[in-house]
């Protein structure tokens, strides 16, 4: 499995710490409002990723932080007149539960930056031991300069960030480019007592600390959106390999941004969609299809036009599973078809989809070769009005490859709706068509069925058709293929 590594700008063999398996960490949301779908485009990934080095034989531990203080938080809480700790828990619970949604996998660690304030006091008192961090009027600064390997990450050039940093010049800072890994509380301000006295974790403290008390280091891989490269994880890079003298991740995954005419989506711009009001007008799996035909590494532009592409691409994988599944269990039976192309479809599609998805999880790939067995498969069903056993097993093969392999990148297919939540009219419909004298839903289907079959072929078309009408007044749609009359439900 090859990776791209942000820090070496190539991809690079997986190699883990552990044999078989890997520690993971991505950046979680900064919860100060509801998360917008570019947001969404990054935690998708991540659980894509996640479920494929699964799905490959990895022991998978992913960690994910909240972001639970921070200025914006504060700024939230006065223009809603309420607490801080109110802001961050409601948007905490509406970030879980938009997650749920969308079909995102809770990590195996949540840890909240206002819970894990000892362990990053821990880690500044190592640093300001080191000789990389000192206190200033109850702040406490990371030293850029002490630190030969800052911008490994980011490739910048730190005289350049330092002409820059020159413009807004603070005082207590001993160089511009120093960070603030403490910030002395002001009045009003959430805060915890610390060697420095009271105040409260910059950001990019938090997940150095965290990544190291929940993971240990080296992590296998870390990232977030490509926005955090700088400087948020050249930071966090610098205070966790200062303090602890070992590499922090070995390799940095970055996601592209989504956007919207070209404009990255953001809070401050305006441009922004949020994920659940998008969840609202569509099925989570159509916009994970979307986010997903574009490779993680680009950039992605979200239009109203591809989300209805996307459900249109959904609508045709989702048909012809049914139609699969119907054909293995109801096509009349034929020998001799021919399913050699069907079989090399199938075997097809599950190796380059493994071939993409090993090659920096290229989800985009991966669908093609998805698409390519929903084509083969069309033609199949076309070509063959009658199944053969064996080819009723391809047939059947076929559709369970395509459901497991979007199941990797958790696309779910809709599921048949169960007989129980079938009108009980059905059984009332074939009493009177059919003759039918039990009680049992599909029964009751398939005798209307047989029913209609013999009025055709007997030119009692009245009582074809109000057998097809009674059908439709119950939701029911009678579609007639080469290889006989089949229904479904709903839409
Ligand atoms: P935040 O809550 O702002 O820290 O953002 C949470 C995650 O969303 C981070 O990993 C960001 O890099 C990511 N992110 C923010 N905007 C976008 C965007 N337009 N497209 C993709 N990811 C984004
Ligand atoms: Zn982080």
């Amino acid at each position: 499995m090859r990776i791209y590594n942000t820090e070496t700008r190539t991809k690079e063999e997986l190699h883990v710490r552990e044999p078989g398996k890997v520690a993971m960490y991505a950046c979680g949301p900064t919860v100060y409002n509801h998360i917008h779908i570019g947001n969404a485009r990054t935690f998708l990934i991540f659980d894509v990723i996640r479920r494929y080095l699964s799905y490959s034989g990895y022991e998978v531990t992913f960690v994910q932080n909240i972001t639970d203080v921070d200025d914006k938080i504060i700024n939230r809480a006065h223009e809603e007149g309420c607490t801080p700790a109110q802001i961050a828990e409601k948007y905490t619970e509406a970030f879980i539960d938009v997650m749920h949604r969308f079909g995102i996998a809770d990590p195996d660690i949540r840890p909240k930056a206002t819970e894990e304030i000892p362990s990053m006091i821990e880690l500044i008192e190592l640093l300001i031991e080191r000789g990389h961090a000192y206190e200033a009027d109850g702040d406490v600064y990371f030293s850029v300069r002490s630190d030969p390997d800052y911008c490994k990450l980011s490739g910048r050039d730190i005289d350049e960030l330092q002409a820059g940093a020159r413009v807004d010049v603070d005082e207590r800072k001993r160089d511009p480019l120093d960070f603030a890994m403490w910030k002395a509380a002001k009045p009003g301000e959430p805060s915890w007592d610390s060697p420095w006295g009271p105040g409260r974790p910059g950001w990019h403290l938090e997940c150095s600390a965290m990544a190291h008390k929940y993971l240990g280091l080296p992590l296998d891989i870390h990232g977030g959106g490509s926005d955090l490269v700088f400087p948020h994880h050249e930071n966090e890079t610098a205070q966790a390999e200062a303090a602890w003298g070992t590499t922090f991740a070995n390799l940095w995954v970055h996601v592209g941004m989504l956007r919207i005419n070209s404009e990255k989506m953001s809070k401050s711009l305006g441009n922004f969609l949020l994920l659940k009001d998008v969840l609202d007008t569509c099925d989570p799996a159509v916009l994970r299809l979307l986010m997903l035909q574009t490779a993680y590494r680009s950039p992605l532009d979200f239009s109203d036009e591809r989300l209805a592409e996307a459900a249109t691409s959904y609508d045709r994988i989702a048909n012809v599973v049914r139609n699969l599944d119907w054909a293995a269990g109801n096509a009349p039976d034929a020998a001799g078809c021919d399913v050699s192309a069907l079989v090399a479809a199938v075997a097809d599609a599950r190796r380059v989809f493994v071939e993409q998805m090993d090659d920096d999880f290229n989800t985009a790939g991966a669908l093609a070769a998805v698409f390519e067995l929903v084509t083969a498969a069309n033609t199949f069903l076309t070509d063959n009005p009658g199944l053969s056993e064996e080819a009723r097993d391809v047939v059947r093969s076929a559709a369970a490859t395509i459901g497991e392999l979007l199941g990797v990148l958790g696309i779910t297919l809709p599921t048949d709706e169960a007989a129980e939540d079938w009108p009980p009219e059905l059984v009332d419909l074939a009493k009177r068509f059919a003759g039918y004298e039990g009680s049992d839903a599909h029964e009751a289907l398939d005798a209307l069925l047989a029913a209609r079959d013999a009025a055709r072929a007997e030119r009692r078309f009245d009582v074809a058709d109000g057998i097809r009408d009674g059908l439709a007044e119950l939701d029911f749609t009678i579609e007639d293929t080469a290889m006989g009359a089949r229904v479904s439900h709903g839409s």
